[in-house]
């Protein structure tokens, strides 16, 4: 035998939905079809991460105006209105950042009344701009415990961040 043989990823996917065994190269392979990376902690809200951020808001609302006009003249009304959606969430988002004082405060507060409004295009644009990225390989963490499908916690090993995640439920073979 050279290689750990694995099962084809549909059958090891049917077999974790269906709550039965796997082997551990076979879980390990199906939690790395995913590609997670910590995305380090936020950054303090200052006026130049503010700029870029409205900056960035800006031109995406721009862009899918853009957008929704040429595929309005086009006749393609489905794609005209998911452009439009996208516009007006970024200028309601707008609208609730030119109302945040940057003075420092944590990145993280920013994300929170983004999501708290619904505007989640938004938080993940914040996510970019106001986080210290890291890009350890989060999938390392997940395999390092238990996956009994439950809540744990964990502190990434490179930049110390901490929070909670939900372990992916699948039955090892053999444990
Ligand atoms: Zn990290």
């Amino acid at each position: 035998m050279d290689a750990p043989t694995l099962r084809d990823p549909a059958l090891v996917e049917a077999a974790i939905t269906a709550g039965k065994p796997v082997t551990s190269a076979e879980a390990s392979a199906f939690v790395r079809r995913v590609a997670r990376h910590c995305k380090g902690p936020f950054r303090p809200y200052t006026a130049a991460r503010a700029k870029t951020l409205l900056q960035a808001l800006t031109q995406r609302i721009a862009k899918a105006t853009t957008a929704a006009a040429a595929a309005a003249t086009a006749g393609d009304e489905a794609p005209a209105d998911r452009e439009r959606d996208a516009a007006a969430g970024d200028t309601a988002a707008l609208a609730l950042l030119r109302r945040v004082k940057p003075t420092g405060q944590d990145g993280g507060e920013i994300r929170t009344a983004l999501l708290t409004a619904q505007l989640l295009a938004v938080a993940s644009l914040a996510d970019v701009v106001l986080r210290q990225h890291c890009g350890a390989d989060f999938n390392e963490t997940i395999l390092a415990n238990p996956l009994d499908g439950e809540d744990h916690e964990y502190t990434c090993p490179r930049c110390q961040l901490t929070g909670t995640y939900r372990a992916p439920s699948i039955l090892l073979a053999g444990v």
